[in-house]
């Protein structure tokens, strides 16, 4: 006879990881996971383009945390309990070994993700935990004397079940912030984060798949909003590692300007004007006979070149003998300060994670117990946490599953301490 029982709610990847820390932890404890969906770990199947980007190489537990917008400081103590190198070790001695790439994200060997989707279900089947699919719960009520003293969980169809303790794992789902939210717990208004800009004007035309590296970009009137990186063309606009960090630190405030702005794009933030300048004369009296749209200065990749050309308004098929001062202005203008209207952001539910959820001052911490509720954890993106891309989310999610697993018997009631 199992002597307590505890319901994960949600199948991703810190209800998994919490519910066999916790079946492991406690053998003699009941688990079971309930997941709204046919599949548990649909976003591990489709993370990392499908190879799974599992977790960072960094190994520092404050360096990993500063890659969290939100949640870096509460995120310092859980990493040093369980950070990137218990998780690397955790997989590889489940059977799933794993490569650092040179920008240290780490993916399996393999580079499927199903390898660790694979070893999270034979790791939860061989602790005994039970797994319920398309099980969607819809309330959440606290212990009473009605409930016997126990957690009652309604599901969507009315189905009920009791247990000692819940782990809430559900992600970025509304439906459990709005059952979170009736019982009193704060949520943090959920906003996208890690999203690409859309982009309607013709600059970024038929340019879908090319890259160009180490440009700075700044949402124009707001000068705190910058960021310097590698930037991506995709069908929809702009994105690659400058776009999202900057969606991601800005999250809030793209949400506030619906995700309408003009973003200025220096593509060449370490070379001065002046050096541009000579520069173009150089071409010029270089490739006297060519077209200025069709011989690129530096490493511009040709089309994307002939796109910044036309932006500076130079005449097609101008050669480059009869350019004038003002068209080598011009384009000294658009390679400096290119103006890019930015009409929205990646269609809705494209983003990568969700900014925003269960308060963090309703989180202790220590045991990812609720500091409202005793017997009531969470864990993963259900939190007001997300981090940049490079594995920082799934860590977090490990992390605080460990935690949430190894302390759901054994925590004490939080208890505030004083200031
Ligand atoms: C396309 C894409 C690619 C990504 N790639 C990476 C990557 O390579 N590396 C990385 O670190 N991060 C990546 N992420 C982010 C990462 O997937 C998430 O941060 C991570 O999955 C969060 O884990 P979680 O368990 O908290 O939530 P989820 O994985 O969202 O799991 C929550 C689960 O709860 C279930 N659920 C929700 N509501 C209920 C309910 N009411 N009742 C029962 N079940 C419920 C959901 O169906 C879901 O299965 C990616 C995200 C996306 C969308």
């Amino acid at each position: 006879m199992k002597d307590k029982k505890i319901v994960v709610i949600g199948g991703g990847a810190a209800g998994f990881f919490s519910a066999i820390t916790c079946a492991e932890t406690f053998p003699d404890a009941e688990v079971h996971i309930f997941e709204k969906s046919a599949n548990f770990l649909n976003k591990v199947r489709i993370s990392g383009g499908g190879r799974c980007n599992v977790t960072n190489g960094l190994e520092d537990p404050q360096l990993i945390a500063s890659h969290f917008p939100r949640g870096e400081k509460e995120l310092i103590g859980p990493f040093t309990k369980f950070g990137t190198k218990e998780t690397m070790e955790w997989f590889t001695n489940r059977g799933v070994p794993l490569k650092i790439e040179d920008d240290n994200r780490v993916f399996p060997q393999a580079d499927k993700s199903k390898k660790i989707i694979d070893a999270l279900v034979k790791a939860a089947t061989n602790a005994g935990v039970f797994m319920t699919l398309k099980t969607v719960i819809d309330q959440i009520i606290p212990p009473s004397e009605d409930t016997n003293g126990k957690w009652k969980l309604v599901s969507a169809d009315k189905r009920e079940f009791t247990c000692d303790r819940v782990i809430v794992t559900a992600g970025g789902a509304p439906q459990i912030w709005n059952s979170l939210s009736k019982i009193g717990v704060e949520i943090e208004k959920p906003v996208p984060s890690l999203f690409t800009f859309l982009v309607e004007e013709r600059v970024a035309d038929g340019l879908a798949g090319i890259s160009f590296n180490d440009v700075e970009v700044q949402v124009v009137g707001h000068k705190r909003l910058k960021n310097t990186g590698d930037i991506l063309f995709t069908h929809w606009g702009l994105s690659g590692p400058v776009i999202l960090k900057l969606s991601s630190v800005a999250a809030r405030q793209f949400s506030r300007m619906g995700y309408e702005f003009k973003l200025h794009i220096d593509w060449f933030p370490e070379i001065t004007e002046e050096k541009l300048r000579r520069e173009l004369e150089r071409f010029r009296r270089l490739y006297r006979r060519k077209m200025m749209d069709t011989e690129p200065l530096f490493n511009i990749p040709k089309k994307m070149w002939a796109r910044l050309v036309e932006k500076a308004e130079i005449p097609t098929r101008l050669r480059w003998a009869y350019s004038k001062t003002e068209h080598s202005e011009a384009l000294i203008k658009t390679l400096k300060n290119t103006i890019i209207e930015i009409t929205g952001k990646s269609p809705n539910k494209d983003e990568f994670v969700t900014c925003g959820g269960v308060s963090l001052s309703e989180v202790d911490f220590k045991t990812m117990q609720s500091t409202r509720y005793p017997g009531l954890f969470f864990a993963g993106e259900v939190l007001d946490i997300d981090g940049l891309t490079g594995g920082f989310n799934f860590q977090a999610a490990w992390t605080t599953g460990y935690i949430a697993g190894k302390s759901v018997l054994s925590a004490p009631a939080y208890v505030k301490e004083a200031e």
